[in-house]
């Protein structure tokens, strides 16, 4: 029995409610709130049932955060609003002592870094609170984390090469849309990307390394090395790794539309003057894009992501590949979302059972690959996420 918090009604937010609404065994009650009660409201009458209650809550405004804590007296804490929100969500739990889980992390507004070091600082004053903090527990980061932990237990004694590849081959119909939040998703893509290697970080030009692979049902996908958060906890808890990469897919269309923005200073972060009032390019920009949970309706095509992985097992090379695809047009039929929603708040809700059945548990600040992955790989499947293993096949990554 327990209550949780789900902060954020955009198109995540609407899976997590959908999901923990499914399973009342372990989400008893459950408070959506946002910035715009509308829409939380919008969400609670698709999931039906009376299951979601809901609330308006400014996320950015610790204050009202803690009275919102304080009326429902959550156990739990879901923040699927955006990264802005992570440290304000966080002195909110700490004043509260409730438990945080969250799937993208902190950045500041107005630089387009994202870096655990804000959220680690918080360990020592989660666990003298007594409570734990559970970060980037979506898809990826969340269980392509997780895939790799599941690999180094059961697989590998060492794992020397990491590739985290993430494709997405669906068609929305739209000229331009991103599939999580723009502002979000334009930040991550247009920064210079980042990879490990050899025991440092070694930085490119955005978009500048791209190579086809060929993904599982799908086939060949032009896929771009990014800087992905994963990354920086991944090689921190398996130090055995001698490089870490990360992949998209970006079609020739997306990229285009993108190039244009960007030479047009649209995707800027630098604040400009507008009829007198400071406007944010790519915030006005995000006005102007779809929502991401808007393109669920006729989204046709999969996604991919998995982690393939080379390593050592008694002495003898071992390559490994886990992925799961997802379907746009299943997963709106189920709930109403699209893929990359799904795939992100399916986790959520999954790493959510986990810390409230104390599957997962721990006080201080943890990412998803510091626990036990095999009751989480036990459950994600029957949710809606099954996984696929191939054991000492060739890598798609190594074929070019
Ligand atoms: P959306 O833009 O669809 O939704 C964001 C929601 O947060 C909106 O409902 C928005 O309210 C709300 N929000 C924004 N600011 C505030 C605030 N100050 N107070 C209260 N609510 C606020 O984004 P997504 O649902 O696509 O993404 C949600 C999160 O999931 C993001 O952090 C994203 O980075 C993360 N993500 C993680 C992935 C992973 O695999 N780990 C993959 C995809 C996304 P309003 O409706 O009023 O704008």
């Amino acid at each position: 029995m327990s209550n949780v918090l789900i902060i954020g009604a955009g198109g995540v937010g609407a899976v997590v409610a959908h999901k923990c609404a499914a399973v009342p065994e372990v989400f008893t009650n459950i408070l959506l709130a946002s910035r715009t009660k509308s829409k939380c409201d919008k969400i609670a009458e698709a999931v039906g049932g009376n299951r979601i209650q809901t609330a308006q809550v400014n996320a950015d405004n610790v204050p009202e955060l803690i009275a919102l804590i304080e009326r429902f007296k959550p156990d739990l804490v879901i923040n699927v609003a955006l990264p802005y929100q992570d440290l304000p969500i966080m002195d909110a739990c700490l004043a509260t002592k409730t438990h945080y889980l969250d799937t993208a992390n902190y950045e500041p507004i107005d630089e387009a870094k994202f870096e655990y070091k804000w959220q680690w600082a918080y360990h020592d004053r989660f666990k003298e609170a007594g409570i734990m903090a559970l970060l980037g527990c979506g898809f990826d980061p969340g269980v392509t984390s997780i895939f790799t932990a599941f690999a180094a237990k059961h697989y590998f004694d060492e794992i020397h090469y990491l590739d985290i590849v993430d494709c997405n081959a669906g068609d929305h119909g739209k000229a331009f849309a991103t599939n999580f939040n723009p502002e979000i998703n334009i930040r991550e893509i247009t920064q210079p990307g980042k990879y490990w290697e050899n025991g440092a970080w070694h930085e490119i030009p955005a978009m500048s390394i791209h190579q086809p692979i060929d993904y599982p049902n799908i086939g060949e996908k032009e896929s771009y090395l990014l800087y992905h958060e994963e990354l920086e906890s991944l090689v921190i808890n398996f130090p055995t790794l001698k490089r870490a990469r990360f992949w998209m897919t970006f079609g020739p269309k997306y990229i285009n539309v993108l190039n244009v923005l960007q030479e047009v200073g649209m995707t800027s972060i630098k604040p400009v003057m507008y009829e007198g009032r400071e406007i944010v390019p790519l915030q006005f920009l995000k006005a102007v894009l779809p929502e991401p949970a808007s393109l669920a309706e006729g989204y046709k095509g999969q996604t991919s992501i998995g982690c393939q992985i080379r390593g050592i097992k008694d002495g003898k090379e071992r390559t490994y590949y886990i992925w799961n695809n997802c379907d746009h047009a299943e997963v709106n039929q189920e709930i109403g979302a699209q893929a990359i929603s799904y795939t992100t708040g399916v986790p959520a809700m999954l790493g959510a059972k986990m810390m409230l059945t104390e599957k997962w548990s721990g006080k201080g600040v943890f990412n998803v690959e510091e626990f036990d992955p095999d009751p989480f790989m036990a459950e994600i499947g029957k949710y809606g996420l099954p996984w696929i293993e191939e054991i000492d096949k060739p890598l798609p990554i190594e074929k070019y």
